[in-house]
């Protein structure tokens, strides 16, 4: 459920602007913020721990505000937001208007207002595991991506056959709908985090791991760099994402192609050149 906690009105004192005066004497600021996100655990429980603390959230744009001096308040919005999207990753939208009612501006009652809002953005990853524990890897992964968004949609975790020939164990892997506010390089190094705190060893390319957390998609985004390719470079020829991904995505188009998933399924299953199906041998929840 869509709704938000709104912070209205709330005024600080600081030196914003691009006059000498401004970043000497102290004007006011005003801030109007919506914190946009499901807030239905808040409702059902009445547990302060589901909530978001708005004394607290009304802090952050105020010592984001009196600890800075800018020029715009562009830029001071983008500073707010930037630490309001750390501190409640879990939020869908922050929307921001940022006034400055005395505005160097030779007219009489006037206000000079900033908005802006931060989305977070769509992102599936495709989890994997085919060491110890593998159930338990996942189910660590989805928690600490907490940390960095919200899981939006987990797929089954399904049984697979190592590719690429290299592994030896069979996997257990699970594609996740996530929503976050870091950029591409950002949410890599982040997950690059969690397979590090899962002890991930890359010594072996396409070797048995803990944890392998790969991102599918990210938003709408095609882009080819040296640290990273979106969507993944080879998530098509792969029925352990593609399932999964058509579990929980049935709509999906791929960026860079726009083909559908149902569409990318059947030119897998079609193709020749794969590996064959993705072999689910058992049910997940059951000993692996
Ligand atoms: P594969 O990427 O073929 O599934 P792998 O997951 O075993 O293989 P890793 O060792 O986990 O490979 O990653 C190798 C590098 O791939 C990473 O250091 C990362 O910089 C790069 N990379 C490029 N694009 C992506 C992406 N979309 N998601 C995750 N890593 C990526
Ligand atoms: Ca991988
Ligand atoms: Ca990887």
């Amino acid at each position: 459920m869509q709704s938000y906690i709104e912070i209205e009105g709330l005024e600080v004192e600081a030196k914003h602007g691009c006059l000498d005066f401004e970043k000497t004497t102290p004007q006011k600021f005003v801030f109007d913020c919506r914190f946009w996100g499901d807030f239905s655990l808040a409702m059902s429980s009445d547990s302060l721990d589901r909530a978001l603390d708005y004394g607290e959230a009304a802090k952050i744009i105020a010592d984001v505000t009196v600890n800075n001096s800018f020029n715009l308040i562009e830029r001071l919005s983008k500073e707010v937001l930037g630490s309001l999207s750390k501190k409640y990753p879990y939020l869908d939208k922050i929307d921001l208007k940022v006034s400055k009612p005395m505005a160097p501006i030779d007219i009489p009652k006037k206000n000079v207002a900033y908005f802006t809002s931060l989305c977070s953005r769509p992102v599936y990853l495709g989890l994997g595991s085919s060491m110890g524990d593998k159930s338990s890897y996942i189910d660590f992964a989805v928690n600490a991506l907490a940390k960095y968004g919200s899981v939006k949609k987990c797929s089954d975790k399904i049984v697979t056959k190592p590719y690429g020939g290299v592994a030896q164990n069979d996997f257990l892997n699970a594609v996740v709908l996530f929503n976050t506010f870091l950029n591409p390089s950002e949410l890599l190094s982040a997950v690059n985090e969690i397979e590090a705190q899962a002890k991930r060893d890359r010594s072996v390319k396409w070797g048995d791991r803990t944890l392998d957390i790969d991102i599918i998609s990210y938003d709408d985004i095609v882009m080819n760099t040296k640290r990273l390719t979106l969507p993944h470079v080879d998530f098509r020829n792969r029925a352990f994402v593609l399932y999964p991904l058509r579990q929980i995505a049935p709509d999906f188009v791929c960026p860079e192609t726009g083909k559908s998933i149902q569409t990318l399924v059947a030119e897998l299953e079609n193709s020749a050149k794969t590996n064959g199906k993705c072999e689910i041998i058992s049910n997940p929840s059951s000993d692996v």
